[in-house]
């Protein structure tokens, strides 16, 4: 490609909208270009990244004998009102009629799709396992559009579907899916670690998110810092901590004015917040429900949620639920005499000792309070883990980082497979559901996320492997001849090769060629300037050191590169 003829506008001003370091770039190497919120064009560049991501992708969901498929990203209401996420889905999903009235939807995913092309072409249990999959754009209307493709309305996902005729094949297709995802990242460049995630209703660890560690992730992983422990802090459990057994004493009210927050309860008793339980009211799809944390914990909503079950809404209770359940203003529920549908109690409370909680009256709490004497409900883990506990495996100290998900795999069973009746005949003639699995990757936030992990002062810098372009050949000065003849040459040779070469034969200066040169994060930089004459050019990896060598060398320096990347030349 000659940089004369491409439609590329670099900026050197940093655009003001964006507030990470990979959509800066993005815009600034001009990859992307915004529409709306959260809607972007890929531009020349920023498509020849996705195109290569894509095929990465492609080359090993094949070799992991998943077949590739590509459906309808519009789908008719009918599949979503049989799998019940019609009215679930909610506001993310972009709704549409059609001239008819007739209800659709932009696909923000392709479950119920997949399930019922399954459906329809398999019969028999010989036609299994099965794995689909498609490189296609989902609409999803995200709350906060942000930080460019890394969360957007309109992005491009890799799914996969599998179909298998009991758990053991799905085991081993969630194997082959884990195995090539993690090919996959490694192919381009990207240190992402497979971590433990939630599976909702489904539970177990039937789930595992591919993790990129950013600073601007929006995820919190837990790690273990001896072992392997890694899980996404909505899963994450620890050792819960024990307090030394002490002797029950009598429940005993004291008044507390004015102390509401555990900060303030805490100072009012001048007491550590670990001696305290507080109690947080929950409306769940209009169940009243209580969950108790120790004082210093945060609760955890969705473990709150699994325990509940199926629930789509979950609120915090408005201060007339709460004085309806506890008779009192926010700030002094408790858990005796409190009138809930659901009391949930985290296991580090029922293991508490004559601890401090609200008293279900305004302006008291109440001492001594112990679980199993004074009051019963659920026992579970309903909180967050935090940094400095220990680990739920090796007892080593745990620590939490922030994480970009980039792909996800989940052991789905048989929840779409029977809420659509989708079945096969097995080996006995009986019909039974197809037991599922499903596995996305998110192409356009792997770019970003490629980027986050690649790039310093100067721009980006592209793994080979993922490059919009390998090489930039750059003539210093274009007026004079020879530089321009030899860096041609240069340029139409290494295409021959299958070397993907730019040739930078603008009219600029040669810093202004450099800086663009950085700035998209072209892999190998070789310059031809005035000692092209004695055969010299200058040979510049983007991350390495300048050197000269002779231009007939530079040829097997740049397959070098390859062999060394594992690439072959096309
Ligand atoms: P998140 O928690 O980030 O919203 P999700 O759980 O909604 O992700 P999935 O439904 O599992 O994501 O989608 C599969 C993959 O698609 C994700 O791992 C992620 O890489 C990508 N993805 C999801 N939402 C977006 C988005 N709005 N923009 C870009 N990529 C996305
Ligand atoms: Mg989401």
């Amino acid at each position: 490609m000659k940089m004369s003829n491409m439609l590329i506008t670099t900026l050197r001003e940093v655009p003001v909208e964006a507030e990470i370091d990979s959509h800066k770039l993005m815009l600034r190497a001009g990859l992307i270009k915004k529409m709306a919120a959260g809607v972007y064009n890929y531009m020349p560049l920023g498509l020849r990244v996705l195109k290569k991501v894509e095929d990465i992708v492609r080359e090993e969901m094949n070799s992991a004998g998943a077949q590739e498929f590509l459906a309808s990203a519009m789908i008719p209401a009918e599949l979503w009102q049989e799998s019940g996420r019609w009215d679930a889905y909610g506001a993310e999903m972009f709704r549409l009629k059609d001239r008819g009235e007739r209800d659709f939807c932009l696909g923000p995913t392709h479950e119920e799709v997949f399930t019922d092309i399954a459906r329809s072409m398999i019969k028999s249990y010989k036609q299994l396992p099965l794995n689909l999959y498609q490189i296609q754009t989902k609409y999803r209307d995200e709350r906060r559009p942000r930080f460019g493709v890394m969360r957007s309305r309109e992005f491009i996902m890799k799914d996969a579907y599998s179909f298998d005729k009991d758990q053991e094949g799905l085991d081993l297709s969630y194997d082959k899916m884990h195995d090539a995802y993690v090919k996959i990242f490694n192919r381009c460049g990207l240190d992402a670690k497979c971590v433990q995630a939630d599976s909702g209703a489904i539970g177990g660890a039937n789930s595992a998110e591919f993790m990129v560690k950013s600073e601007v992730g929006e995820d919190d992983v837990v790690f273990c810092t001896k072992c392997n422990y890694a899980a996404n802090i909505e899963k994450a459990v620890a050792i819960p901590e024990k307090q030394e057994k002490e002797d029950l004493k009598e429940v005993h009210k004291v008044e507390t004015p004015n102390a509401r927050t555990i900060e303030e309860v805490a100072n009012f008793f001048n007491a550590d917040e670990k001696r305290f339980a507080k109690t947080m009211l929950f409306n769940a799809d209009g169940k009243i429900v209580a969950v108790m944390v120790r004082g210093d914990r945060e609760i955890n909503e969705v473990k709150v949620t699994n325990e509940i079950g199926e629930v789509s809404n979950l609120d915090f209770a408005s201060p007339e639920e709460v004085f309806n359940a506890t008779g009192a203003l926010i700030g002094f529920a408790g858990p005796i005499g409190i009138k809930v549908d659901m009391l949930l109690v985290d296991e580090e409370v029922a293991n508490m000792y004559n601890f401090i909680a609200g008293a279900n009256e305004t302006g008291y709490h109440v001492e001594n309070v112990n679980y199993g004497r004074d009051f019963e409900g659920i026992v579970g883990d309903f909180r967050n883990v935090t940094e400095g506990e220990k680990c739920p495996c090796c007892n080593g100290t745990i620590t939490i980082a922030r994480g970009t998900e980039v792909g996800h795999i989940f052991k789905l069973g048989t929840k779409y497979s029977k809420a659509m009746n989708a079945n096969f005949i097995d080996e006995n003639g009986k019909e039974k559901p197809f037991i599922m699995g499903c596995y996305g990757i998110g192409v356009t936030r792997t770019v970003a996320s490629i980027i986050e992990q690649h790039h310093d002062e100067n721009g980006i810098v592209w793994p080979l492997a993922v490059a919009p372009y390998h090489v930039s050949v750059i003539p210093v000065n274009v007026k004079d001849e020879n530089q321009l003849e030899a860096a041609n040459q240069l340029y139409e040779k290494l295409i021959g090769m299958g070397v993907e070469a730019l040739i930078d034969d603008r009219n600029e200066r040669a810093g202004v060629k450099f800086k663009d040169s950085e700035l998209i994060g072209v892999p190998i930089r070789v310059t031809v300037g005035k000692k092209i004459g004695e055969g010299i050019v200058e040979f510049k990896l983007r991350d390495g050191e300048m050197r000269e060598v002779q231009l007939e060398d530079v040829y097997d320096i740049i397959k070098d590169e390859f062999d060394k990347n594992n690439i072959s030349l096309k």
